[in-house]
């Protein structure tokens, strides 16, 4: 495919990704005189902050994914290419997919996001997946669900122990979640259905290196949610520094002393790499290198396109961006989804404002406040409510408002019923039905590893 060879009567913008920022990009140009281009590595869009569920077989895929296809049918102006971007070449006006084929744009927007990062230890990937996609979700499910299954048909008392420990590193919001979850599973979704081992005696880490867990929210917050994770049966390790990680368990630095956490099942939620797009740009838009942090986020003007290419626009997890407020101040803005899907919208507005002669607007991020749940019953929420202010509140009634949050931000009515149902019947009756997994390769693999 040569795609100059399409001609666009209309100013052509290329969305690269869509995620939160690109969807809601796409989506604010639905009746603007422009013909949008979507083009994703994947042929769905992805609302991560329930993938811990589909890692936790709580939900299927399909409850907290939706083909991208399928939710721009009737959005005439767009079309969906599947495919990598691997290159852009700014003074071409060109990006390049993954087969070399080139595809030229007026006007672009980068919302590819960001992954996990392993801190310069990529070999630590093997050992300890991260959350960030579909595929890594069912890794993850499957690793969990296939523990127990070893630690079943293990005899050695000693032996099985690693297979009943299960750690999750970096307590963050995702960390928390999956830790809550995974003891949840071991003491009330699986005790009845193993008959050599009790699965309520597996033991989860919860590893973070700072000396408080859910380190973005306020420390009393933190202390309810150590509070409510040590109730559910996790074991919550702050101030433990992950030095190692490697078939046998994780090596940690506590107090100076080095010490090895055996367990065969380990989980990923610390560090955050920005999407190797960033970098592409900065080089091809000739910017200096600080223009880029340590992570590889971009930085973009107040408007959030780049530095002498107004023409180019980054928005969610990739973007460096500041918010620019009312009284002059300047914030930076958070990497979470309201944040992306905000930029999309004013760099969309942006590109119409360009288009149609008129100045642009710079950048003013709303911050509604942070939530995170633990687990059955248990969340804790900092949020901005009109007339009454900033609140903060945990246990049942902020579990309540994440779950109506999390269902009321879900993309199609259909989901939101689905998850809502799922949701119901595992609040009832403490199953979670989503743990089929096909395959034998990977349980071969990992039962000949050396205990
Ligand atoms: C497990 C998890 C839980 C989270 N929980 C929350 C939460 O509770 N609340 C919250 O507000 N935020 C949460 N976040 C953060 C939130 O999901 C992100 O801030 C948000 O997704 C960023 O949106 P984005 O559009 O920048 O990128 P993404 O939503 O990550 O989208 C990037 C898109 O780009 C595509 N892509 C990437 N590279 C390429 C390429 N080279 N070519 C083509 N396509 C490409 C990807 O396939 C993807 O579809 C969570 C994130 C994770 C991983």
């Amino acid at each position: 495919m040569s795609n100059t060879a399409v001609s666009h009567p209309r100013p052509h913008v290329i969305i690269v990704g869509c995620g939160f920022g690109g969807l809601e990009a796409a989506r604010a140009m639905r009746k603007s005189d422009v013909d949008i281009t979507i083009i994703d590595r994947t042929n769905h869009h992805l609302f991560q902050p329930l993938l811990y569920q589909v890692a936790t077989a709580g939900l299927p895929a399909p409850s907290i994914a939706a083909p991208t296809r399928f939710l721009f049918r009737e959005q005439r102006n767009v079309t969906v290419l599947m495919g990598e971007v691997v290159d852009i070449d700014a003074a071409a006006r060109s990006v390049y997919f993954e087969n070399g084929d080139r595809l030229g744009y007026d006007h672009l927007i980068v919302a590819s996001g960001a992954t996990h990062g392993y801190f310069g230890n990529d070999h630590w990937a093997p050992f300890a997946p991260g959350l960030k996609t579909l595929e890594d979700a069912f890794d993850i499910r499957r690793r969990v669900l296939l523990a127990f299954e070893h630690a079943e048909r293990e005899t050695d008392e000693l032996a099985r122990e690693p297979w009943l420990t299960f750690a999750v590193i970096g307590a963050g919001p995702t960390g928390v979640e999956m830790a809550g979850t995974m003891a949840e599973i071991a003491r009330h979704t699986l005790p009845n259905e193993f008959r050599r081992i009790d699965s309520r005696k597996a033991r989860v880490l919860l590893v973070e290196g700072a000396d408080r867990v859910l380190l973005a929210f306020p420390p009393s917050l933190s202390k309810r949610a150590e509070e409510q994770l040590t109730s559910l049966g996790v074991e919550v390790l702050t101030s433990h520094k992950v030095t190692r990680i490697d078939a046998d368990g994780i090596g940690v630095l506590v107090n100076g002393v080095e010490q090895t956490l055996v367990c065969k099942t380990v989980v990923w939620a610390a560090g955050v790499s920005a999407s190797p797009l960033g970098k592409l740009l900065a080089k091809t838009c000739a910017l200096s290198d600080d223009h880029l942090d340590r992570t590889g986020r971009i930085r973009v003007e107040p408007d959030l396109s780049l530095e002498n290419r107004p023409e180019i626009s980054v928005v969610g997890d990739l973007a460096l961006a500041k918010s620019f407020e009312k009284n002059g101040d300047t914030k930076p803005v958070p990497g979470v989804s309201p944040g992306a899907k905000q930029m999309g919208r004013v760099a969309a507005a942006n590109i119409l404002a360009r288009i149609a002669g008129k100045p642009t607007q710079a950048f003013r991020y709303k911050d509604y406040g942070a939530l995170a749940t633990i687990g059955r019953k248990s969340a804790v929420v900092e949020a901005e409510f009109p007339v009454i202010g900033k609140v903060r509140f945990s246990g049942l009634s902020a579990w309540l408002f994440w779950l109506f949050v999390h269902v009321y931000f879900l993309i199609g009515f259909r989901n939101r019923l689905i998850v809502l149902m799922d949701w119901a019947w595992a609040y009832g009756s403490f199953n979670r039905t989503a743990r089929v997994v096909t395959g034998t390769e990977k349980f071969e693999a990992r039962s000949e590893r050396k205990l």
